[in-house]
Parts: structure tokens; sequence; C-alpha cells
């Protein structure tokens, strides 16, 4: 027969899955002889089986849990319901992983009108028992029963008032057994039933609730946000109690065996003299820090600590444990590992390697990669948003804090930098037009727009905070406010953006910057010996390139050379070139591009040094960078010195129903190959003058958005011969390679033909998952939050790659890439590249690199280590 109950002496910690995080743990602190008080685990299995049986508690079951009850009877010489020796338990809910959105714990279980009466006289004090008979009626109708715990305050303070009592410590035995029939009464009308008297049906009662609470709205939501399956179920802790508010030698408390926050190695923690465990967590009460426990209980803190050493050496991590004090004697409620920000995580990983607990490769699985984004960019004070009101939430699409006042053009956010304000740039969503303003800004934040809209690809390229798709928001750009239901806020109000939460909060919130300390160094270095795969960046300009080899980047892996036309020196000259009737105007055009084109790439390949430096050719459709405002286009054409309606007419033609799917990439090339030619020469001939002064370039030229072999040739025969024309020339020797990137599922499903063309793929999964699902980039972000609540994804494709559809087109061109050309150079360079489980996908396939925006470099290298390691 199957077993669904285990007592505290049968488990152990590597029971888990069956008995929850909390059973494991508390069943191998009683094996290893600390002081738990007695009790048993229902499992998760039985959970499970419970919900298979239409909720129903089954008759097997039913006697297992009665067969436990009785032999803890025993053990404690105690009974349930007694009138002379009652025993009162603690049922609580345990999940293999610790999941706040659950059921929480039921205290002083068992009390009824004569077990009241017996505690009383057991402990000589009735005040206290009466105490935690009204306690446990309203926990029990709150948390087992769904009575709002409102409703019991509100007699509680009704009768405080009446008395003229400030404190709940004043409610006089008399005043409490007229409560707890007050509150019997409201269980009453509230659930139209008595409240339950018999012991036994209150343990079913609440044993019940812990299960259902497993499929509560907040417990789903939690598991999708934490990625935990629905299927775990959860254990029920049923546990004797111990008393932590029987008078003044007692009291409860809770601790971290190292500093949460920091990691520093010193006991961190709290308690409460004279208190039940929700009083610590209800924070009616100040507590005490833990290093007055000294002070207070001498012999029990001297234990306490011997405790807390054992655990965090028995389980080789830091802990964080539940304790309550009865009449001197220290009880161990719960140990777990603690929650802790990853700079405690770090350092807590990295003094464990020297202390000898783990080795290099545990402190390496240690760490949460997703979580360094923390670490590497700035943050709010923690005490001043606490404080900050919030106003809406979007999407995280580029970490990090920003404060300033709120405008609504590119042009009023650079006029206000002028003026030396902090700003922050608000649009319905941005363009490449607003690129000057989103260098300028503090933050940005963007009503549309997903994890791969323009604002959000752009912001993070630059490490800019950026919340994009806060739909709550209404903005009015031509009013130049924007609406939160009611709240209104006008231009020049402040704001501040958490970029890693998607929070947007009104008012200047201060901000801290962060350091990387020598433990962060330390740990990444042994990261890069652990990892295969190699890691670069997206950067655009020689300083994100800077910032980006700081970081650990061992090459740029895509340079966007859009972003360096929009520079105001070059877009006149761009928009001359655009706007040419003729070939020999465009050229005209191009020849006063190309010192400023080559200027650029000479300071990316100084910033890059020997590093392999990828530089994509021109990307997106010419359109972009025209003005669309009637008024912009006229004041353009005068600038030009053209007429209105010929400027006009270009904009029209240029004008496309789908330009995602349009005029752009290498097609543009195959209309205007000039455009090309002059950024091939540019990065060539910037290649040989940095080659000149002794640093040994590695210019990698990328052709964008290739669906067809055909289109590659036509191409890369043009950029070969003007690259090897230039080298020839200059006397000197010097290695390039051309390739491509696979973004278009053609391309990936004739990698074999495009291999003949490409000495490298560089996988653009941003445009490949667009286009893999037919899913516009700009757009999805309305509606694939429907598809996520609903469970139709798990996940964002365009955040997490999506491994069975686009995953496979991937695979397949990697295969189908080496079986033409064996050394061909793979890399992935969309947003997934720096995206934890999208890495380890990533080496599992065996790409030789990935490429992300600056500050996510050190997430790839992590993330790149883990992967290695878990294949291991
Ligand atoms: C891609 O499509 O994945 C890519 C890197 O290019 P972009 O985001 O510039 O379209
Ligand atoms: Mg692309």
């Amino acid at each position: 027969m199957e077993k669904y109950v285990y007592s505290f002496c049968e488990g152990a910690k590597e029971m888990k899955n069956l008995l929850g995080g909390k059973g494991a743990n508390l069943a191998e602190m009683t094996k290893i002889g600390l002081p738990v008080p007695p009790g048993f685990t229902i499992t998760t299995k039985a959970c499970n089986t419970y919900y298979e049986k239409n909720k129903v508690l089954w008759e097997e079951l039913m006697d297992e849990i009665m067969d436990h009850l009785t032999a803890l009877e025993k053990t404690l010489e105690k009974k349930l319901g007694d009138d002379k020796n009652p025993l009162l338990l603690s049922v609580r809910s345990g999940a293999v992983f610790s999941m706040p959105g659950m059921m929480d714990t039921i205290l002083n279980l068992g009390l009824n009108d004569t077990a009241v009466k017996a505690l009383a006289e057991a402990t000589n004090n009735e005040r206290f028992a009466y105490d935690s008979y009204r306690r446990f009626i309203q926990m029990f109708s709150d948390v087992a029963m769904g009575v709002s715990k409102y409703k019991f305050e509100a007699i509680l303070d009704r009768v405080k008032e009446e008395k003229g009592y400030t404190y709940d410590t004043q409610l006089t035995v008399e005043d409490l057994k007229n409560i707890v029939n007050e509150f019997k009464e409201i269980y009453k009308k509230e659930l139209r039933k008595e409240f339950p008297s018999d012991p036994k049906d209150q343990l079913i009662l609440a044993i019940k609730a812990v299960f259902d609470s497993w499929n509560n709205p907040r417990a789903m939501v939690y598991r999708k946000l934490n990625d935990i399956p629905h299927d775990l179920g959860t254990a029920v802790n049923v546990q004797s109690m111990v008393f932590g508010n029987m008078g003044e030698d007692c009291g409860t408390g809770v601790a971290f065996t190292r500093n949460p926050s920091t990691g520093e190695n010193l006991l961190f923690g709290e308690f409460l003299v004279n208190a039940q465990g929700e009083d610590v967590v209800a924070g009616i009460r100040t507590p005490q820090p833990i290093s007055n426990l000294e002070n207070v209980m001498p012999k029990v803190y001297e234990e306490f600590e011997k405790v807390t050493k054992l655990l965090e050496n028995h389980y080789k991590d830091m802990q964080d444990i539940e304790f309550t004090v009865e009449k001197e004697k220290l009880y161990i409620l719960q140990t777990r590992n603690g929650k802790r920000t990853s700079k405690a995580a770090i350092n807590i990983a990295a003094d464990m390697v020297k202390e000898g607990f783990i080795s290099k490769e545990e402190a390496i699985l240690r760490i949460d990669a997703k979580q360094l984004d923390q670490l590497l960019h700035p943050n709010f004070e923690e005490k001043a948003l606490k404080e900050a009101k919030l106003i809406a939430k979007g999407l995280p699409a580029s970490p990090g804090a920003a404060s300033g006042k709120v405008y609504f053009t590119a042009e009023d956010v650079v006029a206000a930098k002028g003026k030396g304000e902090k700003a922050i740039l608000v649009r319905l969503e941005t363009s490449p037009e607003d690129i000057e303003g989103m260098v300028s800004c503090e933050g940005i934040l963007t009503a549309r727009g997903g994890m791969t809209s323009h604002a959000a690809v752009v912001a993070r390229g630059m490490g800019k905070c950026c919340v994009a798709g806060c739909g709550e928001i209404k903005v009015h750009e031509e009013k130049k406010e924007c609406r939160v239901e009611d709240l209104v806020v006008k231009e020049g109000e402040y704001i501040s953006l958490d970029g890693s939460t998607g929070a947007v909060y009104l008012g200047d919130i201060p901000r801290v910057e962060v350091e990387l300390t020598g433990k962060f160094e330390e740990l990444m270095n042994w990261v890069d010996e652990v990892r295969v795969l190699k890691v670069r960046t997206n950067a655009d300009t020689p300083r994100d390139a800077q910032i980006a080899v700081k970081f650990g980047a061992e090459g740029i892996g895509l340079c966007r050379t859009e972003h360096m036309f929009f520079d105001d020196e070059r877009i006149p000259v761009v928009r001359k070139m655009i706007v040419s009737k003729t070939i020999e105007e465009r050229q005209k055009a191009l020849d006063k591009l190309l010192p400023m084109q080559k200027e650029d790439f000479v300071g990316i390949f100084e910033a890059m040094g020997e590093r392999p430096t990828t530089i994509r050719l021109l990307d997106p459709p010419l359109h972009e960078f025209l003005p669309k405002k009637e008024e912009d286009i006229k004041s353009l054409a005068k600038d030009m010195g053209i007429s209105y309606e010929n400027l006009k007419k270009r904009v029209e033609d240029l004008e496309e129903f789908n330009p995602m799917l349009g005029h752009r990439g290498c097609r543009l090339a195959i209309t205007y190959p000039e455009i090309y030619e002059m950024q091939a020469r540019a990065i060539i001939e910037g290649a040989i003058e940095v080659k000149k002064r002794g640093i040994n370039v590695h210019p990698e030229i990328m052709i964008p958005l290739i669906g067809d072999r055909n289109e590659l040739k036509y191409i890369k025969d043009f950029v070969v011969k003007i690259a090897d024309e230039i080298i020839e020339k200059s006397g000197l020797e010097m290695k390039y390679l051309v390739g491509t990137m696979i973004e278009v599922p053609r391309a990936a499903l004739t990698a074999d033909e495009i291999a003949k063309e490409a000495q490298f793929f560089s996988f653009g999964t941003n445009d490949l998952t667009q286009m893999t699902y037919g899913f516009s980039r700009d757009d999805a972000n309305k509606f694939l939050t429907e598809y996520e609540t609903k469970g139709i994804f798990e996940k964002d494709p365009f955040q997490v790659l999506d491994r069975v559809g686009v995953g496979k087109l991937i695979k397949m061109a990697v295969s189908l890439g080496k079986e033409t050309r064996k050394d061909i150079k793979l890399g992935i360079c969309g947003e997934h590249g720096g995206e934890p489980s999208s890495v380890e996908f990533c080496h599992s396939i065996g790409l030789h690199y990935v490429s992300c925006s600056p500050y996510r470099v050190p997430i790839a290298r992590l993330a790149a280590a883990q992967a290695a390691l878990k294949e291991k």
C-alpha cells in the first residue's frame, strides 16, 4: 500500500519531492538530533491524489493520518481536545519550492471550549489560554476558511475602544472570553455553520485547506513567474505546538546564518520576547536584533548559535531558520536555504569556496544568472523605494533605475539635457528618429511595444533603463502629458523607472551606484575557466564596446551601423542620399558619408583591439530615416533646398504596408549596391588604418536578411572585390570574413546552399522568431500576454528562445551549414544571446559564441558556464 504520511523521524532532506522543502528539512533536523517539536508530513503525492479524487480525502489516507496522530499523542503523552493535557498543533503548507502564494500557518489547532480550560490549568495562565483560543479561531477562519481577518480585527478594535485600551495585552480574561464567542458568531454568520469544536474536524478541514491552496490564483501566478511546474503538489506539515508566548522566558524569532543583503558572515535576524510567530511578521511590536538574545537569554543564545553553525555546515548553504523558545528551551521550527540578493549570493558563494564548504563549480551553479542584472545596474535606495508611489507596471525591457523629468519628444529631451536637467523620454513607442532623445535621456518609457521593440533593443544596447509596453499609461504626446486613470503627469514632472521590474513611480527616487567587488571578478574568472561558449557583445559605438570589454566581451557579434546614421552631422547627408534621384547624386552623398563611417569603424576597432568584430551592413527600411509629420517634412525640404512636394512624394514612395517584410536588409543592396559598397569600403579602410598602428584587427562583414544564396552571392562578390582591392593597395596582410545573418526561415532551410557563400552564420533570432511565428515583433506584446495568462505559451518567445520551433530551424541550419563548410563560424546575435536558458540551448547545439548587449555580457558568461557544468 502506498505510504502517504511520514513521521518526522522517517524522512530526510533528500525526500524533498515527496515531503516538500519544509517537511524534508524538519525530518532532516530531527534525524541529526536537533530540538524539533515532533510531528508528521502528509506527502505531495497525497495532494495530487486528492485532486485526482475530485478533492476528497479518502478513507485510507484518513486512517493513516489518524494513526500518526495517535502515535504523536503517545509520544507527547497529550491528547487532541483532552480536558487535562490537550495536544495543540500547527498546520503548515510546504511545497517542494517555497511558495509565498500558498496557505500559511494555522497555530493552536485543537483548541475548543474544553481544551482551552485544560490549557489554562496546565499553564496556570487563563489569559494565555483564551488569547491562544481567540487567535486560533481568527487564523483558522481566515487562513483555512477564507473569512476576512478584518472582520475579526474590527471586533478587537471595537472592544479596545469601548474599554479605553491601547494594546491587545490590556484585554482581560473576561474580554477574551466574550471575544471568542463573538468570533464564533462571525464564523457562523459567514459560513452558515458552527465553528468546528471537534479538533479532528479542525485538523481535516485545515489539511483540505492546504491542499486547496495549491491551486489558488496567487499560488498559480507565483508558479508561473518562477517556472515551478503546476503538477508538483504541496505537502502538509502537522506539528506539535510549542509556545513562545507563555512569559518573559519565552520568545520567537527568525535568523539567517549570513547577511542576506550583503553576504557578510554574521548571524542576522530578529526575535521577540513573549510572542508567537505571527507577532514577528505582523510588525505590531518591533523585534530586537538577534544579537540581543545573548543578553536576554545567554544560554539559549549559545545553543542557538551552535545550531545555526551546524545547520549551515550540514546544508553547505546559508540557512533561514525559525525558532521558538518555550520556558528557556530552544526549538527549531524550520530551516531552508535563505533567499538573498545577487550581491550576497556572489559573496556567499565565493566565501564558501574559500571556507572549503563547496567547490568552484558548485559556487557557479548557485548564482542565478538572471539575478545578476541587479548587480550591474544602479538601483534605487531601498528606503526611498518603499515610500515611493507606484503608478503603473510595464515590461522590464532594459534594467537599471532612472529618475527624471518627463518629456514627450526627443527634441524636448535634448533641450532639457542642454539645460542640465535629467529627463525621461515618454513615447507611445520609439522609432529610429528618437535616437538622440534616447541617448540624452536617463530612461525610456513607452506605452506600446514588446521586449524586442525598438525602444527595448536600443535601450539594452545602450545599457539604458527602459520600461516598454506600459499599456496602463495613456500617452498624449501632443498635449505633453500622460495619464494613469485619474492621475495626470505633465511635462516637467518627475517620474522614476525600474527597468528590472517594469515599475513606474511618481517622483524622483534617489539611486545608489553598484560596485563590482573583488569577489564578483573572482567568480567570473572561475566562470571563464569552465565555459566553452564565447561571449561577444552587440555594440554600435566605441563607448558601448569599451563597457562591454570591461564586462568581459570577447568580440563584437553585432554592430548595427544604422545607429551611426542618426548622428546630428550625418542624418542630413543620409537623407540627401535617400532622396537622390540619380545614382550620381546618391554617390555624392555616399562619398560624404564614407569618411564619417570610416571614423566610426576606426573607433570601434580601436576599442576592440584584436577581438573579432562583426559589422552588419545597413538593415532598416530607408523611410525610417525620413520624417513623417507634415511640418517636419516641410522644414526638412527647406533645409535640403528641395520642394516640399518632391520630398513628400519620396516619403510616400518609400512608405510600405509591411515594412518588416519590406525593402530592408540585403534587399536594399540589391537595389542600391552603392550603399553597401560605401560601408564595405569604410570598414576595410578603417581596419587597415588601425592595423597600420600595429593592432591585428579581425573585421567580419555581415549581410542581413538573406533568404536566398543568390542574394548573398550578388552582394558578397562586390564586397570581396572592394575589400581585396583596398587590402592589396595597402600592402598589408589582413584577414577578414564575410558572412550572413540567419533570420529568414528560408535561409535556415537552405543553409547548405547559403554556406557556399558565407564564412559565418549569425542567428538573428529577433527576426527569425518574428518570421517563424509570423508575429510582428513590434505588435506581439498586445496579445502575447494573453497567451501567457491563458497558458498557451509558457514564455514570450521573443525573450526566451522557442526551442521547439525556432530552435529546430537553428539546429537544422547548423547541421546543413556544417555539411557544406566544416569550419563555419556560428553565433547568435538576437536578444536571446543574453538570456540564460537560450544561452544554454546555444551551448547544447554547439554554437561558437553568443552576442548580447554590454550589460548582459556577465550574465551570458555565467549562463554559458552553467550550461557546460550541467552537461557534465
Ligand atoms: C535579429 O533580427 O535578431 C537581429 C539581431 O537584428 P535586428 O534586431 O537589428 O533586426
Ligand atoms: Mg534582424
